[in-house]
């Protein structure tokens, strides 16, 4: 079996519920000025849904620039207020999505079932998805941490068709780290980058657990992109807080360590 993989780091900025269109275009103008076009690595945003458009259209000059959205609802259309789906994304420009963010499974009750079902609508819709997964503080301490990961991760694989399961990319996002200024050490990153391939591997076979880009996410910042790009297994990283200023998310996507 082959298949399409694309080896280059891939770094990609999540901004939540910030940045509105303005600021959404503000930010482009200054980033695309840091970080000029590079053939070695991939970049994708996640802007609010809201400034989607004006982010592919201040974009339009460098397709080098990848966009996605944070979430669509599992079904394609209907009475959801508030949602919004894969083919709408895909209208607006978008070419990607994320399933499973913590914040979603947390504040929204975004179950594993839940994930399934968005991660297949991703998939028919043509976006490609990065599913998110990683333990509480409490599972961790708890010496949980493999099983957590494996269950979401075999949730996800076991509910796909296996000609499907080369297309997804992973973050590796412990929920400890995420927007605590805490970032996993090296070693903490390295062990459940292994157990992540593992579970991987258990479902889609060794081929497709060494080829997958797998990210770290919790707190990356310019002062630790070299240490975490180094960490074997590290593919690149999904980045919340220090994704919202320009100067910062450039020295992380320039960094030398990818
Ligand atoms: C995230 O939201 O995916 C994230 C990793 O946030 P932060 O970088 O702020 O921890």
């Amino acid at each position: 079996m082959t298949i399409n993989h694309d080896p280059r780091p891939l770094f990609a900025a999540n901004w939540k519920m910030y940045k509105g269109p303005r600021s959404t275009r503000e930010f482009l103008r200054d980033f695309m000025q840091l970080y000029e076009i590079r053939d070695d690595r991939r970049v994708v945003f996640f802007p609010s849904s809201i400034s989607v458009e004006a982010f592919a259209l201040a974009t339009e000059p460098r397709p080098d620039i990848g966009l996605g959205v944070q979430d669509v609802h599992s079904e394609d259309s209907g009475a959801h207020t508030g949602a919004i789906s894969g083919s709408m994304a895909v209208e607006a420009g978008a070419g990607w999505s994320l399933a499973g963010h913590s914040e979603r499974r947390i504040e929204f009750g975004d179950d594993d079932t839940i994930v399934l079902n968005k991660t297949r609508r991703i998939l028919s819709s043509g976006l490609a998805p990065i599913v998110c997964v990683g333990e509480t503080l409490d599972e961790r301490d708890s010496g949980r941490l493999a099983e957590i990961l494996a269950r979401q991760i075999g949730s996800v694989l076991s509910g796909l068709d296996a000609a499907n399961h080369h297309l997804l990319t992973w973050a590796y996002e412990p929920v400890w780290a995420i927007g605590t200024g805490r970032t996993a050490s090296p070693a903490d990153a390295s062990e459940a980058h292994d157990i992540v391939r593992t579970a991987i591997a258990t479902h889609a076979g060794d081929l497709t657990a060494t080829k997958a880009t797998v990210l770290y996410g919790g707190s990356v910042k310019p002062g630790n992109i070299n240490d975490l790009m180094e960490v074997s297994g590290v593919n690149g990283v999904l980045v919340g807080g220090a994704s919202l200023q320009p100067v910062d998310f450039a020295a992380i996507c320039n960094c030398s360590g990818a």
